[in-house]
């Protein structure tokens, strides 16, 4: 049974191919590679990447033999005269990934949709803070970042807060801790400048 199908179309580096055939086998996916090839498929650079792993990928003209692995697995691997050949061959969906194509976006201030040609793209994720249950409690700046001084002291007496969430200007891991340092000492502080209750 396999999991993923990868298809490298026309590839031309063979140690490339060979790094990918090796995570086939590694993650129990299928490889196709379409011709033409850049290289031999006996090229040693080829065999060299994906040394002792080729076997895992049988059925194929490629490099090494029908092999079972540990797991009564067989995944396999399969050469093409062309792109349509491995249509022919293997219905279903696909899902492309090339370095000559683009992105297409919708502006959400505008709604516009907008084509780019791109070489790659880099995704920004995690600017957003989930503080929502916070307002009304503490002061939050208008990105929803939990305000606090140079001791992570919020606006309501006695309540500290560090890392992303928090106005501190950089976003990082280091800096996250350096904050919570500083919050537990604050908390700290606190505590003991604060009078026990009295009891009743
Ligand atoms: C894609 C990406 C790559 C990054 N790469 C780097 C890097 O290379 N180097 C670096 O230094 N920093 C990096 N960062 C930033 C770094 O991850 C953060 O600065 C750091 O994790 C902040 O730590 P934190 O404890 O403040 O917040 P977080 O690590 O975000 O922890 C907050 C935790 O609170 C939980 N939580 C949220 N809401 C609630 C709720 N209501 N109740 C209970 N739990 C809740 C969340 O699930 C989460 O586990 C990266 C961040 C991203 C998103």
């Amino acid at each position: 049974m396999n999991g993923f199908h990868v298809v490298l179309v026309e590839p031309e580096i063979p140690p490339n191919t060979g790094n990918v055939a090796r995570t086939c086998a590694a993650t129990n996916s299928a490889l196709h590679l379409i011709k033409p090839l850049g290289f031999d498929v006996d090229d040693k650079t080829l065999k060299r990447a994906g040394l002792d792993y080729w076997h895992f990928l049988d059925q194929a003209n490629l490099p090494g033999d029908s092999h079972e692995d540990d797991y009564g697995l067989t995944r396999y691997g399969q050469l093409y005269d062309n792109l349509d050949a491995f249509f022919a061959a293997n219905p279903g969906r696909y899902w492309y990934a090339t370095t000559h194509g683009g992105i297409r976006y919708t502006d959400r201030t505008t709604d516009e949709s907008h084509e780019l040609a791109l070489e790659g793209v880099f995704v920004q994720i995690g600017l957003l803070p989930n503080t929502e249950w916070l307002a009304g409690s503490v002061d939050l700046s208008d990105r929803g970042e939990i305000v606090i001084d140079d001791r992570g002291q919020t606006s309501m007496p006695g309540v500290f807060a560090a890392g992303d969430c928090t106005t501190v200007p950089y976003k990082q891991i280091v800096v996250a801790m350096g904050a919570g340092a500083t919050a537990a000492l604050s908390a700290f502080d606190h505590l003991i400048r604060t009078p026990a209750p009295v009891p009743a």
